[in-house]
């Protein structure tokens, strides 16, 4: 299996040997019979393969988590019951007090948020790096490195093999989330990040009807996240949850094709549209870093679409907005359904408002989560919502 299309269907899935269903069962159990106390004793200590409790591993999500160690080209992979656990369970797991988080963002809002917080109260600082650079800011306590493969709202892009190679050489940990690319676009790893997280709520899923995060890598780094965000915060994923996620990955690659080719339709749209002032998009040749998204992101340059309007203003976004018909106004990103919102009030109201100028994130800015509608629908409603303003 050597295309990504076809490990999207088949990867960590298997006929049950049981019932002969193709379907990976909902294992709907939360403990398991180990049948000899002899047996329980070694899977208690790690000597011996199987479940017994589904806090520590159920059989659903473990194919989950072989399918999604797969596409990232991982040696391991655990499942989590949101991104933001997946988040916490890193820094719980594998840093202790006195240490620091490097971080080129801006990143998701609750990402910096739970860094600040957890940070604070267990004595790690986070030290954004955005601004002077990566190589300004690490420091013999500076233990991870975290980045994201695309930015929040304004679509912009790290250079992950430079970040990776500046980190390894002082032994610093890299994490990429790459909920914004999925595996379809980036995979961190093979530009030798060390581990690689996701929402899975996002593209993942793709139906917008499940929360789950995941995080691979290699096996030690994993095991040490499991034991403390299974085990000690107990952040586990349920298996409805992971047959939903299975499900959506199984057309993940067909999806992301249909997402990127909608955004890149609307993003020429936009771009030639009289009451837009700015369109942050990487397949536009006017992004300022196209040159590495064409070398970074492979196969299309992703779903999202961020657009200023040429009228500054929350009443000119809101008058856009409120007129939309087929995009739906929402904060999450990557589902089928198209969704738009207005950072600055939603997903960015509680920075401040230089925090948000510096961030270049404006009141007349839009966000696009472009779904798999026809091209010529989405245009077409947006033309409409756009066409007063014109
Ligand atoms: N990472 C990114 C880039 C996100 O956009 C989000 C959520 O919006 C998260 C992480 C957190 O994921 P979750 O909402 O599944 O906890």
């Amino acid at each position: 299996m050597t295309h990504l299309r076809t490990r999207a269907v088949h990867a960590g899935q298997h006929p049950d040997p049981v019932t002969g269903a193709i379907t990976t069962p909902i294992t709907q159990s939360s403990a398991f019979n180990y049948g000899t106390l002899e047996r329980g004793a070694a899977i208690f200590a790690g000597e011996a393969e199987g479940y017994r409790y589904s806090r520590f591993g159920n059989p659903t999500v473990a194919a989950l988590e072989a399918k999604m160690a797969d596409l990232e080209g991982a040696q391991a992979a655990v499942a989590f019951g949101s991104g933001t656990a997946v988040t916490s369970s890193l820094l719980l797991g594998l840093l202790k007090p006195g240490d620091e988080i490097a971080f080129l963002g801006p990143l998701y809002g609750g990402t910096e948020g739970l860094f600040r917080s957890l940070g604070e109260r267990f004595g790690i600082k986070a030290v954004d790096a955005t601004h002077s650079g990566l190589a300004a800011c690490l420091t013999p306590a500076t233990r991870m490195v975290w980045v994201e493969t695309l930015t929040n709202p304004g679509l912009r892009l790290h250079d992950l093999a430079e970040v990776a190679a500046l980190a390894q050489a002082r032994g610093i940990l890299t994490v990429a989330d790459n909920t914004f690319c999925t595996p379809c676009l980036t995979r961190p790893l093979e530009l030798g990040i060390d581990l690689v997280m996701h929402s899975m709520t996002k593209y993942l899923g793709g139906h917008g009807d499940a929360t789950g995060g995941v995080v691979a890598g290699a096996a030690a780094l994993v095991a040490a996240v499991r034991k403390t965000g299974l085990g000690h915060v107990g952040g586990n994923l349920s298996p409805q949850e992971a047959f939903l996620f299975l499900r959506g990955i199984k057309t993940l690659p067909l999806r992301m094709a249909a997402h990127c080719a909608g955004a890149a339709a609307v993003a020429e749209f936009l771009a030639a549209h009289p009451a837009v002032r700015a369109v942050h998009y990487p397949g536009l040749t006017s992004h300022p870093q196209h040159a590495l998204a064409q070398r970074q992101l492979q196969g299309g340059f992703g779903g999202m679409v961020t657009f200023e309007l040429l009228r500054n203003e929350r009443a000119a976004a809101a008058q856009v907005l409120n007129a939309l018909q087929l995009f739906t106004q929402a904060v999450s990103l990557g589902d089928v359904d198209s969704l738009a919102c207005h950072p600055a009030s939603t997903t960015h109201s509680f920075v401040s408002p230089e925090a948000r100028a510096a961030a270049g994130i404006s009141e007349g800015m839009i966000r696009l989560s472009v779904g798999i509608e026809h091209p010529d629908d989405l245009i077409a409603d947006l033309a409409q919502a756009l066409q007063p303003l014109a």
